[in-house]
Order: C-alpha cells, then sequence, then structure tokens
C-alpha cells in the first residue's frame, strides 16, 4: 500500500503561504529507503525575486523602528515555540536528511538556546563612545545591514538555518531563506513556528530551490545586502564571483580535513571515544568530522587496532528506528562519491582496516548506505587525506614529535577545527595556537555553543557564526561625529 507523502507544497514569502510561481513541485526522498517521502514547493528564479522584494518591504517598514526589546521578545517567543515542536522537527529531519532519530532527538533541544542568546544579543547592540576631541561627540552605531540572502546545505539544514536565523533578527535584518533541494522540508516548518511567535510578514521569508536557479538568484540579485551560505567551498567560489556586481558582504561556513591528534600521553579510553565519533557521526556528513586521525606512533598500533574495531560494531540502520546508531548518506550521489573515495584509498596504499564498501541488508534496501571506513598506515599525501569525502572515513596518519602533528596538521587547504588529546598543559596550549584553525578542542571534540564564535581559517570560510561577533556579519556600522565648537574654517579664503 502506497504511503501518503508528507505535504509542503507552497513557499512562504511575505507572510503568506504561496504556490510556486515559476518553480515546480517535487518530491524529497528519504534516504533510508531511497523513495519519496515528501511533496515540496522548489522556487524559481521569480520567486526568489518576490521574496526579496517582501523582504526589502519589511526592511522599509515597522521592523525597522521596532524597538530592540521587542525584536528579543519574538526571538524568545521562537524560543518556546521550537521547543514545543523540537520531537516533531525531530523525525521530519531524519526522514529528509537520514540523521538517525537518536541524534536529531538529542541536538534539536539545543537550538531554543540560539534564539535565546540572540535575544539577549538583540538587547545589546551597542556602538561605542570615541573620546578623542572634547570639541566633538563621535559616537558608533550599529544597524541592520539589510536584506539576508541564506543559504543552507542539506546535511544540517536545521542547525544551520536557526544560527542564521536568531541572527538575522537579532540584527534587525529581513531574511530569504534558500533550503537546499535534498532537504527543503524542515525549513518550511521552521517558517510556520516564526509566523506563530509573531515575525512580521516578509521578515522571514522560505523558498527551497536548486542552487543553479534559486541560489544563483539570491546571491545576484541587487537588493540582497549579505550571502550568508554554509556548504561546500567551490560553491562559495561561485558565489564570489556572483556576488561582485552587487559587491555584498559574504560569510562563508565551508568545509573541512580536521585534524584530530591523538598523543601518547593522552586519557586514551575518552581519546578513542572522540575519534570514533566524530568519524562517523552523521554517516560522516559534518563539516567538523575530524576525518584526520594523527596518532603519536608508540600507540599507533594500538588506536588503529581499537578504532577499527569500534568502527565495525556500529550499528547501521534506518534513520527512524531509535536503535540505528548511524543512517544513511543523504543522497545517492554522496553515496556514490564515498564509495569512490573507497576506491581511492585503497589504491592510493592505504590499508582497510574496517569497512571500504556498501552496506546492505534486508532492512535498508534502496537506502544509500556505506560501512564506517578507517584506513590505516595513511599518510597526508594521499588524496583521501586531503580531500573532504563527506561520508564515514577517516585516516589514521602516524607522527613521531609535536613538531611533525603539528606540521602535518596545517598542510591542508582547509583550517576549520582541529582537536588535540594530551595530559600536558603546555603543549596543550602550544600546539592550540600553533593550528590554523577556527576552533581547536583540547581533551574534547564537536563542543560547539551558541556563545563561542564559529567558523574556518584558510578555504573553510570567512566570518564567523554564534557569539556576539556574529553580529558583524550582519550589521553596518555607522560613525557619527557631532561638532561640539570646533570651527570649521574658509579652506579657500585669501
Ligand atoms: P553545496 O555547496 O553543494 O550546497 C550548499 C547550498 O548551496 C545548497 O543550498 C545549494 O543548493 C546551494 N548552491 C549550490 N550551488 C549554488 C550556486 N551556484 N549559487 C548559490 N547557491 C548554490 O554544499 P552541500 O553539499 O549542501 O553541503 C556540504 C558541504 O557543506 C560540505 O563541504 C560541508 O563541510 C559544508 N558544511 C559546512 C559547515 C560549517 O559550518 N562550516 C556546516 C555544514 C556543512
Amino acid at each position: 500500500m502506497a504511503t501518503e507523502l508528507y505535504r509542503a507544497e507552497k513557499l512562504f514569502i511575505g507572510g503568506e503561504w504561496v504556490a510556486p510561481s515559476d518553480g515546480e513541485i517535487t518530491t524529497s526522498i528519504n534516504p533510508s529507503t531511497g523513495k519519496p517521502w515528501a511533496s515540496v514547493a522548489m522556487a524559481g528564479a521569480k520567486d526568489v525575486d518576490l521574496a526579496v522584494a517582501a523582504a526589502k518591504d519589511a526592511m522599509n517598514g515597522p521592523w525597522r523602528r521596532m524597538a530592540p526589546m521587542q525584536r528579543a521578545n519574538i526571538l524568545r517567543a521562537l524560543a518556546r515555540i521550537y521547543a514545543e515542536h523540537a520531537p516533531r522537527l525531530a523525525e521530519l529531519e531524519s526522514s529528509d536528511n537520514g540523521q538517525p532519530l537518536r541524534d536529531t532527538r538529542a541536538a534539536l533541544p539545543s537550538h531554543p538556546q540560539w534564539y535565546n542568546y540572540y535575544a539577549g544579543l538583540a538587547e545589546h547592540l551597542e556602538g561605542r563612545h570615541v573620546q578623542i576631541d572634547p570639541n566633538a561627540h563621535i559616537y558608533t552605531t550599529r544597524e541592520p545591514a539589510g536584506v539576508v540572502g541564506a543559504i543552507i546545505p542539506w546535511n544540517a539544514p536545521l542547525t544551520t538555518t536557526t544560527w542564521k536565523l536568531a541572527t538575522a533578527l537579532a540584527a534587525g535584518c529581513a531574511i530569504v531563506i534558500k533550503a537546499a533541494e535534498h532537504t527543503p522540508v524542515t525549513a518550511l516548518e521552521l517558517a510556520r513556528l516564526a509566523e506563530e511567535a509573531g515575525v512580521p510578514p516578509g521578515v522571514v521569508n522560505v523558498v527551497p530551490g536548486y542552487g543553479s536557479v534559486a541560489g544563483a538568484r539570491l546571491v545576484a540579485h541587487p537588493d540582497v545586502r549579505v550571502v550568508s551560505f554554509t556548504g561546500e567551498h567551490r560553491t562559495a567560489q561561485d558565489i564570489m564571483r556572483n556576488a561582485a556586481d552587487s559587491m555584498k558582504r559574504l560569510a562563508f561556513e565551508c568545509g573541512g580535513k580536521s585534524p584530530h591528534i591523538i598523543f601518547d600521553d593522552a586519557d586514551l579510553e575518552q581519546a578513542l571515544n572522540a575519534a570514533t565519533h566524530s568519524a562517523f557521526v552523521s554517516c560522516g556528513q559534518v563539516c567538523t568530522l575530524g576525518s584526520r586521525i594523527l596518532v603519536q606512533r608508540s600507540i599507533y598500533d594500538r588506536v588503529v587496532d581499537e578504532i577499527a574495531r569500534r568502527a565495525s560494531a556500529i550499528r547501521i540502520g534506518n534513520a527512524l528506528d531509535t536503535a540505528t546508531q548511524m543512517g544513511p548518506q543523504t543522497h545517492q550521489e554522496q553515496m556514490e562519491k564515498t564509495l569512490r573515495y573507497f576506491a581511492i584509498g585503497r589504491e592510493e596504499g592505504a590499508r582497510v582496516v574496517a569497512g571500504g564498501e556498501a552496506y546492505h541488508s534486508p532492512e535498508t534496501e534502496g537506502g544509500y548506505f556505506v560501512r564506517p571506513t578507517v584506513f590505516a598506515d595513511a599518510n597526508n599525501d594521499m588524496r583521501s587525506s586531503r580531500e573532504e569525502i563527506f561520508g564515514p572515513v577517516c585516516s589514521l596518519i602516524p607522527f613521531d614529535t609535536e613538531e611533525d602533528a603539528v606540521r602535518i596538521a596545517n598542510d591542508t587547504i582547509y583550517g576549520l577545527v582541529g582537536g588535540l588529546w594530551t595530559r600536558d598543559v603546555g603543549r596543550a596550549h602550544r600546539v592550540s595556537a600553533q593550528i590554523e584553525a577556527g576552533t581547536v578542542w583540547v581533551n574534547t571534540y564537536r563542543y560547539v555553543r551558541w556563545a563561542m564564535p564559529y567558523g574556518g581559517y584558510k578555504m573553510s570560510g570567512i566570518g564567523r557564526e554564534n557569539g556576539p561577533e556574529s553580529l558583524d556579519e550582519f550589521t553596518e556600522l555607522k560613525t557619527t561625529v557631532v561638532n561640539l565648537g570646533n570651527v570649521y574654517p574658509d579652506a579657500y579664503a585669501r
């Protein structure tokens, strides 16, 4: 018997639910089954134009003049409503992108904290009094930068949308959210919650669509002042080129090939817990993946055996089964890409000590499943150690000295995050200071919170999300100078 499709067939533009004008209705695939599970609206370029026009109107309306405390109250209402809906949102997210339900159920209840934290920031958007001249009153103010175009990846749709939405509302911007073509459903749900929280019409608009159509139009649109993008660095480069004509502000959160360093004085049990989890979480589809595990040679063999054993024991299955520890890849092309890298790693001489193939079982037939894979005896010159695979794959690379570890860690085009395990506090700070990455975790990994700036060096991005620093991306800084008594002389007097 055919099951009923979940329906999300309207775009959210200017506070109205509307059918796509030049877009289409398509289906979203559940990656656990390979079958359509939802019927969804995809925006065309004209739909994006309508959304940007609505956002621009909203910027010219009461939203701009609304007291920060009122904006904060809306953010707090959204936090409350989100918390109520988190269990339902977790099921939708797991159906759309294949993250195990146990993970989405654990992650989503933290999202209201972002809205609450940004409510506080909205009330503290402050400038500076510049005291250099008793005859001039000089001060700075922060103003909303204008319409924000938010471009969302498929791997963590609700997390990445929440970060951008909370910041935009705190800054007093209007936002047009372009959800990814593979995972369009939950951004539309979030629009419903924003509406219920009292966000004025046009301040939040949601237009899922294809990158080359809706994404490209949003980037090129002259009335969009900021593009906040999360995704692959090559897409970011395209966006940079496309945004040049209208000289937008750009904020990019891109990928990584992050080093996770285990020194031989580490608390090995905890280091192994973290290294295994951060190599395979979300089927390897997270930007912070600790995909290069650098291990001091004296403990290398032990770490290889242990990570291989743990990887082979991970329970793979349908994302909606609460016993599942690792779900599918989010879409078929991503699964095919990961399978290609299994072959590449083998060809370049890495030793496969776990996985290295697709996963099949009667329960997962049709879905996009691969086995968690461990490449031992890897080195940092291999493509499998240099390129972001975005699958559950880690390369175990031995090193001898602290200097070696730092050199290998930094020998990458990326610089998103890094982790290190040691009991030597001097080494912890010394190595952290040398790692070229936006976040370094010492004796922990993947610790991310609303109040901590997050973003990358090098090809991993531009700008920061989270923390007060994120407001820099969404606000313009104005300097006002009021003359209190200086005489303006006639420059052309003879
Ligand atoms: P992607 O770059 O393929 O797509 C991201 C978004 O960009 C999608 O919405 C897509 O439709 C859109 N897009 C594609 N082409 C476009 C264009 N020409 N103009 C405008 N928009 C366009 O990335 P993905 O495959 O969805 O996500 C995986 C990547 O995202 C990985 O590299 C991962 O590391 C990165 N990521 C980074 C972070 C972070 O916070 N640093 C978080 C999550 C994911």
